[in-house]
């Protein structure tokens, strides 16, 4: 059942019938033979997720010392980002684990409010790498925030890879919260989080603090950086005081513009600055270390929506619930970010770096992987 399901979703196949179509007469049918969706779901609903869990954990610790968490521009550090998705949403499909909320939507025309029935989950993936990897994801129960939620599942993390598997944490500005900040601290890592309104003293601190010339700047052709570091701002509701790293990034950008002149049209191109303003907090010791670092750190954490979330969601089909039942939901999405996960490893590792001329798009390559499935019984692989 579970080679099933996860050969499956390495396949990147989006149902448990066409996962059952495929282990009868497919891709499938050497290396699992007949299996039905009923049975796949039922053995998903009575397995636990925690030996998934602790699987998934087995791999990362693999790919640390086969040096695939080895990065280019994070001075030596595992950076993390954790961030939430919605996924399953539904009016009429649920199960006794579902959040629920009353929304307003369109039916025939007629507005009307019904329940509506979804998952969240927030998931952990390593993005100081050539290539994000998800380390893992936990549901968010029915009435639990996005926050603690993280929290639970950066313990379950450490639990099973140890204190210093990652060195920092990055997320968006939900995260920037006393009791956060102190728990991970706890768990032995450096954070960097994004400042915005919702920590208003510390915002209005210092953006008093950031009105003079800049601490640094780094400019080439493109953009400008500039960056104000304060080592030490108070931070009141927190008691304590942190670091906060502002930057403002000014792109140069060239605009063209049609303009009419009689029967003709006039292309000019000019140049445009567009600026960006941004805060972060953190507890790193900078050192020596240019406060630009903050800024590339924090970005970082946009590669866990853009590229794990966006892919997950598309060729894995995690935003449809191929199963919708408590237990077989939470197992089956696991086994499915594991497949995924093991399958982008071999992809970027060993498909794209040996690769001549143009390479297989990652979702044309699970197909590919579908044919070599074919092909292969487990006696001979
Ligand atoms: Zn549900």
């Amino acid at each position: 059942m579970f080679d099933a399901v996860f050969l499956g979703a390495a396949m990147q196949i989006p149902s448990l019938l066409q996962i059952e179509a495929e282990c009868r007469r497919g891709a499938l049918a050497k290396r699992i033979g007949p299996i039905s969706d009923d049975t796949i779901g039922y053995a998903l609903q009575r397995q636990s997720p925690e030996p998934v869990f602790t699987l998934a954990c087995e791999v990362a610790r693999r790919l640390k010392r086969n040096g695939v968490l080895r990065s280019d521009w994070s001075r030596g550090l595992v950076v993390a980002a954790v961030d939430g998705i919605e996924i399953c949403r539904s009016f009429a499909r649920c199960c006794d684990a579902c959040m629920h909320r009353q929304v307003q939507h369109k039916v025939r025309g007629e507005l009307r409010t019904d329940t509506q029935y979804y998952h969240r989950i927030v998931a952990a993936a390593i993005v100081s790498t050539p290539f994000p990897i998800p380390l893992g994801i936990r549901f968010q129960k029915d009435g639990e925030a996005e926050v603690p939620c993280a929290l639970a599942l950066l313990e379950d993390l450490t639990d099973q890879l140890g204190r210093r598997f990652l060195d920092l944490l990055v997320g968006d500005a939900i995260y920037l919260q006393a009791p956060l900040v102190n728990a991970v601290e706890g768990l032995g890592l450096d954070w960097a989080f994004t400042l915005k309104e919702n920590q208003p003293e510390l915002l209005r601190e210092a953006e008093r603090f950031t009105t003079g010339p800049p601490t640094a700047v780094e400019s080439d052709a493109k953009q400008e950086l500039r960056c104000w570091d304060l080592p030490e701002v108070d931070w009141p509701v927190a008691d304590r005081q942190v670091r906060v790293v502002k930057t403002v990034r000014v792109d140069h950008k060239r605009q063209v513009t049609v303009s009419q002149d009689g029967e003709h049209l006039h292309k000019s191109k000019t140049d445009v600055a567009v600026e960006s303003t941004n805060f972060y907090a953190t507890n790193f010791p900078l050192g020596a270390i240019p406060p630009t670092f903050v800024h590339q750190l924090s970005r970082s954490r946009w590669r866990i929506d853009t590229e794990v979330f966006q892919t997950i969601t598309t060729d894995c089909h995690l935003k449809h619930p191929a199963v919708h039942r408590s237990t077989a939901l939470v197992v089956l999405t696991m086994i499915r970010l594991l497949a995924y996960t093991l399958s982008l490893v071999f992809y970027h590792r060993q498909v794209c770096r040996h690769a001549r001329g143009p390479r297989d798009s990652f979702h044309e390559f699970a197909k590919r992987l579908a044919y070599g499935f074919v092909a292969l019984s487990p006696d001979t692989s």
